[in-house]
């Protein structure tokens, strides 16, 4: 099979293909490997390729399937990984100058796994400095551009991990949703992705950015791959310390069911709070067309009310920069990376001090700042102490919305991708696009967002339409309902435009 039709086969059947033994791992990795060097000076997705480590590892797979060895349902499929996740031997700098350098000398938890199931990792993704953004600008590297239109950003903050899917150099991921991180950029790419339950993927070797809402989690360009990726690296780990202890849920077989296309007894809950007046007209349009979709496929669509939702926004940007303040206080110029002014004169506070000033970007320092602000005393109660009280009341939200329907609906993001530099300097705007994410975040439970349909892109009348996401959120530790309506919903809409999501960009 040709390199470029490699490419562009989901990973499940990449998976299959290698089973059969048509093809081989390092066939595979070696034609995304031509990819990247074809297209990612243009869209910039990874920080650092690894390509003779990633053929070496493809050629260790292929050796063990040749000699029979048990191997997991996605050994030998590349993958990408987001730069924040820690790998041994392999450059880690969050998208920061203050980690440039740095070569971790352990593995995160999310990608051992990665790797014990025979993934091949190419490389680490660009993203915005320590995972706070929504467009990728952040990156202190380079930005990246949006494979749909060059000039709209990504999405962020794993806005590399989804360009690269998207753009055919890997065709899995892994990225952090924190906020919406995996979500938002998914949407605004076109693909698949999922913010598993908090506490059912381990945060250990995370770079944190705010420990209480870290969530890694899959990118991928169907329902079926995602789930794949999902189960893979899933499950308790006792080094992370709110890691839950229960089983996976069986979120491949879900995908498995919802292919049937029978959502028959499932009841949808669509969000009042999440529509509507600041969300644009071709988001909207094509988030309805798909909840009108979940109805023909025998679904019971009703409307809920969750009346809380409506201050995620500033509980979010109160709790995250707090988390964020403090867990920075480790780059400190003596345990990682950069060190500015060690020059015998500066004493240990005026060489930390000229280490962050030169090591972290300007949004990194605006929100230490507020952190720092809302976490001191005086101050805590009426700000940190508030805004989780909030996240009291949006999970009754949740509860009481979970009693009447199975999921809840809403479009993932209010606009489509924009263009880069449009925010850059209103990071307040910027921070509205997360309006939609931000609830199933501050509460821990699982949410979806998948492709839905193409819209009018608002500041290019006529060009490139850009895609838009349905976001499905389930109870915690339901994981498995948002694969079953993500899978039916995938179903009808490939069925009705006669090609999956992806083929309309790999067409252009
Ligand atoms: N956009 C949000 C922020 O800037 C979410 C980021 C994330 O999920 N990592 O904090």
């Amino acid at each position: 099979m040709a390199p470029s039709e490699l490419i562009h086969l989901s990973a499940a059947d990449l998976a299959a293909r290698l089973a059969a033994g048509d093809v081989t791992s390092v066939e595979v990795t070696q034609a995304h490997l031509d990819q990247i060097s074809a297209v990612d000076d243009t869209i910039g997705s990874f920080l650092h390729v690894d390509g003779a480590k990633a053929l070496a590892q493809a050629a260790t797979v292929d050796e063990d399937r040749a000699a029979g060895k048990a191997l997991g349902p996605l050994a030998g499929v590349p993958i990408g990984l987001k730069d924040v996740f820690v790998t041994r031997g392999t450059p880690t700098t969050a998208g920061s100058k203050i980690l440039e350098g740095w070569t971790p000398p352990y593995e995160s938890t999310v990608s051992a796994r990665a790797l014990a199931a025979g993934l091949v990792v190419l490389g680490k993704t660009n993203m915005d400095e320590f995972a706070m953004g929504s467009t990728n600008e952040n990156s202190a590297y380079k930005p990246v551009r949006n494979p749909w239109n060059h000039d709209r950003i990504p999405g962020g903050s794993s806005g590399g991990s989804a360009s690269a899917v998207a753009s055919f150099e890997t065709p899995l991921s892994l990225g952090t949703d924190t906020g919406g991180s995996v979500r938002q950029p998914a949407a605004m790419c076109g693909l698949v992705g999922m913010k598993p339950t908090y506490g059912s993927n381990s945060r250990y070797g995370v770079i944190a950015f705010s420990s209480s809402l870290d969530t890694p989690g899959p990118f991928g360009r169907t329902v079926m791959d995602t789930a794949l990726l999902h189960e893979a690296i899933s499950g308790y780990d006792p080094c992370d310390s709110t890691s839950i202890d229960a089983p996976v849920p069986g979120v491949v077989a879900a995908a498995r069911k919802g292919a049937n296309g029978d959502l028959t007894g499932v009841r949808v809950g669509v969000v009042r709070e999440l529509g509507g007046d600041g969300y644009e007209t071709g988001v909207m349009s094509a988030f309805e067309a798909g909840v009108q979709t979940l109805r023909d496929l025998g679904a019971t669509v009703t409307e809920v009310s969750c009346p809380h939702f409506s201050y995620s926004l500033p509980a979010y940007y109160l709790i995250a920069p707090s988390e964020a303040s403090s867990n920075l206080a480790r780059f400190d110029s003596v345990r990682y990376g950069l060190r500015v002014g060690d020059d015998g004169e500066a004493s240990l506070e005026e060489v930390m001090s000229m280490t962050r000033e030169a090591g972290f970007g300007a949004e990194v320092k605006r929100r230490i700042i507020l952190g720092a602000y809302a976490l001191s005393s005086g101050y805590y109660d009426a700000y940190y102490g508030q805004a989780q009280k909030v996240r009291t009341l949006l999970a009754r939200d949740f509860t009481a919305a979970f009693e009447q329907v199975d999921v809840l609906v809403s479009p993932t993001t209010p606009t489509v991708a924009y263009p880069i530099g449009a925010k850059v300097n209103d990071p307040l705007a910027m921070y509205q696009g997360d309006l939609c994410t931000l609830p199933a975040s501050l509460v821990g439970v699982p949410a979806m967002s998948l492709p839905v349909g193409l819209a009018e892109d608002p500041a290019d009348s006529g060009g490139t339409p850009l895609p838009v996401g349905l976001q499905i959120m389930a109870p915690t530790m339901a994981d498995d309902r948002c694969y079953r309506v993500g899978a039916a919903l995938e179903g009808a809409l490939d069925a009705s435009r006669g090609a999956p999501f992806l083929a309309e960009l790999a067409i252009r």
